[in-house]
């Protein structure tokens, strides 16, 4: 099972990500936590992603592109995987199918004017990926791994609003392209984590 899971920004989509990957055991690749990881490793690759990611910008074409096809052809892919947050441009939709084929495109649908005050209170652990939010870790300490949380540089308020333009100028078109291939399936992706998470099980069924 081949999944792609789009949404704007502060959506919800790494979250769900995660528990659709557990359930079908299949591995998650969110090109914002490679891009994150070669950051804090100091790779080029994370040297010249860092400046477009700290403006809200997308990091260019070729370079999301090459890291993505490296992923999935690692072995672990061969039985199915879900994307986060790639595809992002048409560019990167019409690789991606040159790469390989998607079986299912699941679409969580938000009202984008609430999403600002969700990522202002995201934390995330820059050790595991982990992401919760300030109202649900008040010690800000991560579950998961034990690390310190914190705020992600592209979450600070003034990025925020760039960050959802870029979504709706370049990304939300995506949603037409795999609704004309009949791949997708909208999700509401303003209820709670559990609903949404049975909302898109039922979808994959
Ligand atoms: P969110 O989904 O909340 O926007 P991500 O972690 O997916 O967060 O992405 C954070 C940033 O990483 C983006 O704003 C962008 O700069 C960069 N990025 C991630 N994926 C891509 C991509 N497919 N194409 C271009 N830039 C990307
Ligand atoms: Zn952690």
């Amino acid at each position: 099972m081949n999944l792609i899971i789009m949404g704007a920004p502060g959506s919800g989509k790494g979250t769900q990500a995660a528990l659709i990957c557990k359930t079908h055991d299949i591995p998650h690749i969110s090109t914002g936590d490679l891009l994150r990881k070669n950051i804090a490793d100091g790779t080029d690759l994370g040297k010249q992603a860092k400046a477009y990611m700290d403006a809200g910008k997308l990091v260019p074409d070729e370079l999301v592109i090459a890291l993505l096809k490296n992923r999935i052809e690692q072995a672990d892919c061969a039985k199915g995987f879900l994307l986060d947050g790639f595809p992002r441009t048409k560019a990167q939709a019409d690789a991606l199918g040159g790469i390989t084929t998607i079986d299912v495109a699941l679409n969580l649908v938000t009202d984008l004017n609430k999403l600002a005050d969700r990522m202002a209170s995201r934390r995330v652990c820059l050790k595991c990926g982990y992401t919760t939010s300030a109202q649900d870790a008040p010690d800000g300490i991560c579950k998961a791994c034990g690390d310190k949380l914190v705020i992600r540089d592209d979450d600070k308020r003034e990025v925020v609003e760039n960050r959802l333009k870029v979504y709706e100028q370049n990304t939300a078109p995506l949603v037409d392209y795999y609704n004309n291939k009949g791949l997708l399936k909208n999700i509401d992706g303003m209820q709670s984590i559990e609903q949404v998470n049975q909302a898109i099980e039922a979808a994959l069924k």
